[in-house]
């Protein structure tokens, strides 16, 4: 993505603005998916901790709280969806040939080769990032054609082309998410390929971008059987492969996200250690609190000591 930034960035600087409207409806969604996939993901790790998550000492509540408004601020997220999902409804009812295309978009073309069936026999083929990607290609090109079809009926009723748009903005705005799942699922690949990694990192992001395509093929399972490209069994492929995954990454975890380099003071966190020490560190973290200062607080002795222990 940084790569189209640059590019777009370099071509309006000399006057060149045809691709303003790809940068724009996809900068769009994706601000929409990664605040949407982040805030999922904060309440995901928090329900993890049980009670504990619930806890400032987590330091989930804190991050939550931070970043939920992002679904709302800097463009709130339905409404982008939707001007992704009108620049979608432009390219695939106006008929050109993937040439004329933005590559991310090529799969709207009338001459796109598409596939009855996605033909993986095995979790081994499925693991191949070229027939993960078309997966995630066909699935958004028939949400596109899902939404288009029900705008064309609703203009064939009779309705205006506002109209219209409202009663099917429901369905553009799941064509426009299978689209974004699609641009990001194509670039952690393009980059994985162009960045010349060194071996021991190119197998963990390679795994990870597999774990991306399979947790999301298996979340939205519906979408990409919508058309019978996936069979039900097709799925539980992918759910067989999101597991083994789940269980390899699982063995990178800390040191991936150490990998951030989030400072403690950031982090602020009892549970988030790497030592794995939490109770220790949970009581060692409530003795710290001003409250916790004496061992009987002064309020037991103004006013409940009185009531428990009666003057006779
Ligand atoms: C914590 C926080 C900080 C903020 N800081 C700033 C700031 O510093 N400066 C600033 O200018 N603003 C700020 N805002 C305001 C923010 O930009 C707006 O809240 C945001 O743009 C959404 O607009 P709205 O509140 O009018 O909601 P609306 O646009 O009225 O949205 C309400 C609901 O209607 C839906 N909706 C709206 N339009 C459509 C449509 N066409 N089709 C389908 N559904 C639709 C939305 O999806 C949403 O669910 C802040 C907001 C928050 C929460």
């Amino acid at each position: 993505m940084m790569m189209m930034f640059v590019q777009v960035r370099g071509q309006i600087e000399e006057g060149n603005l045809d691709s303003l409207p790809d940068l724009h409806a996809t900068s769009a969604g994706l601000k929409a998916i990664s605040a949407e996939i982040s805030n999922n993901g904060i309440e995901v790790c928090r329900m993890a901790c049980g009670g504990h998550g619930y806890s400032q000492a987590s330091g989930l509540p804190h991050l939550y709280v931070n970043y939920v408004p992002a679904n709302t601020y800097e463009g709130e997220n339905t409404v982008l969806f939707l001007q992704t999902a009108r620049y979608l409804n432009k390219l695939y009812s106006s008929g050109q040939p993937m040439s004329a295309l933005p590559t991310n978009v090529c799969y709207l073309a009338t001459d796109y080769p598409g596939h009855a069936s996605c033909g993986v026999r095995s979790v081994d083929q499925l693991s191949d990032p070229h027939l993960q990607l078309e997966a995630f290609r066909q699935r958004a090109r028939r949400m596109v054609g899902v939404a288009s079809s029900a705008y064309q009926r609703a203009l064939g009723r009779g309705l205006t082309q506002p109209q219209a748009w409202n009663s099917t903005t429901v369905d553009w705005t799941v064509a426009a998410k299978a689209h974004c799942y699609y641009v990001v699922l194509k670039s952690f690949n393009d980059a994985i390929e162009a960045k010349g990694l060194s071996p021991a990192n190119d197998v963990i992001m390679r795994k990870l971008c597999s774990l991306y395509a399979m947790y999301w093929m298996v979340q939205s399972s519906g979408e990409f059987m919508t058309d019978g490209y996936m069979t039900p069994y097709h799925i539980s492929l992918a759910r067989s492969l999101l597991y083994s995954l789940l269980a390899e990454v699982r063995k990178e975890a800390v040191p991936l996200v150490d990998a951030f380099d989030v400072p403690d003071e950031i982090l602020n966190s009892a549970l988030g250690r790497y030592d794995g020490d939490v109770y220790t560190h949970l009581y060692q973290w409530a003795q710290r609190a001003p409250r916790n200062k004496k061992k009987v607080h002064d309020v037991y002795h103004k006013y409940f000591k009185k009531l428990l222990k009666p003057k006779l």
